[in-house]
């Protein structure tokens, strides 16, 4: 990557109050990299990343703001275009589970999942394309998906849909937009050291873990490393692609 190439740069980063999404987030400003994010709830975790970003150096800017609801997402685009100059990346990140069997599964449980993980990675999509089609060098959108997306799992039915989607999004993403220099690629994760993953029972856990060839759950160190690696000029060459980055557990 070439050194400064994020200095001065426009990141939007969803969901980053907490687990992926903060250590993407932290790692795009210490690149020098301008970051806005957005949260559910979380104002004073929002307000403590904020003032650590713009003590290294950096502008931030955070809101809260569903991701699901489409003229909420246009407002917090347009707003981070007026505040700081540019939108340059986009990480759709945010992202919940509501795990059930179909059989107990409620509609609610449906459409929660699929309108934050889904619809909410097309409405930030929807309106960050427009600010980065009018920058000379394009931009880079990056989905955060799963491997419950690439091969289903037991009791994920609407979170399986929803990272699935998010494949099909990035693929027809990155046929529009490649034109305008702007490459959309998503990475399809495993288990993640995450409040999310902290959700499991002990007993799913260690059944995970023995099926993972490398042996432990990701961290979230290692995810920004990818995803700072997709954004950069080194990543230039792809798109389109899905990026499995999951300790060998669903090859
Ligand atoms: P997490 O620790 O639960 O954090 C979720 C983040 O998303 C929080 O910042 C939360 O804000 C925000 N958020 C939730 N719903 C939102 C909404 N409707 N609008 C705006 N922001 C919202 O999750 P994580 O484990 O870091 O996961 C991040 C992404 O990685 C998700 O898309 C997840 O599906 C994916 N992933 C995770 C794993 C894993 O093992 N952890 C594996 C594969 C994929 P608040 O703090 O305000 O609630």
């Amino acid at each position: 990557m070439n050194e400064g190439f994020f200095v001065g740069k426009t990141a939007i980063v969803t969901g980053a109050t907490r687990g992926i999404g903060r250590a993407v987030a932290s790692r795009l400003a210490g690149l020098g990299c301008n970051v806005a994010f957005n949260y559910a709830s979380s104002a004073a975790a929002a307000d403590e990343l904020a003032a650590e970003m713009e003590e290294a150096g950096v502008k931030a800017f955070s809101d809260a703001c569903d991701v699901a609801d489409t003229d909420a997402a246009a407002a917090f685009v347009k707003t981070v275009k007026n505040e700081l100059g540019s939108v340059d990346f986009l990480v759709n990140n945010a992202g919940i589970t509501r795990d059930g069997l179909i059989l107990r599964m409620k509609e609610a449980d449906w459409d929660a999942v699929i309108d934050t993980n889904l619809k909410g990675a097309w409405n930030f999509s929807k309106a960050a394309v427009r600010p980065m089609m009018r920058n000379e060098d394009g931009g880079s959108i990056l989905n955060v998906s799963s491997i419950s997306g690439v091969v289903g799992m037991l009791g994920q039915s609407n979170y399986s849909a929803s990272k699935a989607g998010m494949i099909g999004l990035t693929k027809s993403l990155a046929k529009e937009m490649a034109s305008r220099k702007i490459t959309v690629n998503a990475l399809a994760l495993g288990l993640i050291e995450t409040d999310m993953a902290g959700d499991m029972n002990e007993e799913y856990r260690e059944k995970i873990l023995e099926q993972i060839p490398l042996g432990r759950l990701g961290n979230t160190d290692e995810v920004a490393d990818i995803s700072a690696f997709l954004l950069s000029d080194s990543a230039r060459y792809i798109t389109g692609q899905v990026i499995q980055a999951d300790g060998g557990l669903a090859m």
